[in-house]
């Protein structure tokens, strides 16, 4: 998608120097320095302008901070056609890529915002691994604590309200998932200010977060201008947004399913496992579904782009939340499928155990992107909204 002004400025100009330094000393990140010196030719060159809302970020500062270039990071929605459109890609000398630049620099915002601290670091190596090995320990820790219960009981077939409190205690199963979903949001929370803080901070108006989260959900920015993203090469196409969507929304109906069937049960009295056609189960159904194929779908783009803008080094991050939350959607729908079956106790455990991982790592994996991005987006409107 070229911009308006097809004229880039000299390619005979000296580059920017490619390590940049501030007050005779480096700076630490690599990452933070090749984002600067990218952006500092991007302000001059400004081709790629109308292609999405960092280049109207950028043309608001002539210099640009380390918070500024989080905020700039995390804004970029990686549709990568800047770098299909830049003439200073390689084999230019200048070698500029802003796709994996960003991508890279937003891994250490999630890194260095994390709470506690230290603990970003482990989900930026290894997402994956971490993220299945933590799946598998607390799936096999909701096992034992099954075959502690009662081996009879566990290889029974249960039916009727309370069938599943009867494999695994409410006590057990509402301190568990209340614990981790508590620690998620809080670390989050924390996360995500220390973050607003250091991109800038200042007071989030309504219009500012309404426009952020219009856009946020509609995956707006994703749709590019109509005809998508650059998702795996330098043709356009809409899958990315259409996946995005799936698993967003599939997400956010799991979630309410959840709500649903703790208002049923603890407002109500009306204890699960519920019908086919009840609230949580349609919402939990539905909402199974949505995640299974978005993160199906986001996995078989993954593989299939072109791998020059990706930051690889990264994928680890990306793939063990898609991994993560696929298993949760599908071993959720195969307990609904098989809950009135002597498979329902084992089928419970393990999605528990994932369940579980899920909400351990929220804070420290690539779910983080979500809660930064509608916070840059939130800046974005802010900053447009007072020109
Ligand atoms: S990505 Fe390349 S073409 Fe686009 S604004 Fe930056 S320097 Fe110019
Ligand atoms: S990759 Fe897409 S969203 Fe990111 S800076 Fe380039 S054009 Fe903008």
């Amino acid at each position: 998608m070229p911009g308006t002004d097809p004229r880039p400025p000299s390619a005979t100009q000296s580059p920017p120097p490619a390590v940049v330094r501030e007050g005779g000393r480096t700076l630490p990140s690599p990452a933070l320095a090749e984002a600067r010196r990218t952006m500092e030719i991007c302000n001059a060159c400004r081709y790629c302008e109308s292609f999405c809302p960092v280049f109207p970020a950028m043309e608001l500062r002539r210099a640009f901070s380390d918070g500024d270039l989080g905020y700039l990071a995390n804004l970029c929605h990686n549709c990568k056609g800047c770098w299909h459109a830049c003439q200073y890609a390689p084999p230019h000398e200048w070698g500029l890529n802003l796709p994996r630049a960003f991508a890279e620099l937003r891994a250490e915002t999630y890194a260095s915002h994390a709470w506690p601290r230290g603990l970003g670091r482990v989900f930026e190596r290894n997402g994956m691994v971490v993220s299945l090995a933590t799946a598998l320990c607390l799936a096999a820790v909701m096992i034992l604590t099954v075959l502690l219960q009662d081996q009879a009981t566990l290889s029974a077939s249960h039916g009727g309200p309370g069938a599943f409190y009867a494999v695994i205690p409410w006590g057990v199963m509402a301190g568990l998932g209340g614990l981790t979903f508590g620690w998620a949001v809080l670390a989050m929370a924390l996360g995500a200010r220390s973050f607003w803080r250091a991109s800038g901070g200042g007071a989030i108006s309504r219009a500012a977060l309404r426009a952020a989260l219009r856009d946020a959900g509609q995956t707006r920015h994703l749709g590019g201008g109509g005809e998508g993203c650059n998702d795996i090469d330098e043709r356009f196409g809409m899958g990315r947004r259409h996946f995005h969507l799936a698993m967003m929304w599939g997400f956010l109906l799991c979630f309410a399913a959840t709500i649903a069937g703790t208002v049923m049960d603890h407002g109500f009295g009306w204890a699960a496992p519920y019908s086919w056609y009840s609230v949580p189960v349609v919402l939990g159904t539905a909402g199974g579904i949505g995640l299974m194929a978005g993160t199906a779908g986001l996995f078989a783009i993954k593989f299939a782009t072109d791998r020059a803008p990706e930051a690889t080094g990264l994928w680890g991050m990306d793939l063990g939340l898609l991994a993560l939350l696929h298993l949760t959607a599908l071993t959720g729908l195969a307990l609904l499928a098989w809950r009135h079956t002597p498979a329902m106790g084992w089928l419970l455990a393990i999605h528990l155990g994932f369940v579980l991982a899920l909400f351990v790592t929220l804070p420290y994996g690539k779910m983080v992107h979500g809660v930064y991005r509608l916070l840059a987006l939130v800046r974005h409107h802010r900053e447009q909204q007072a020109r």
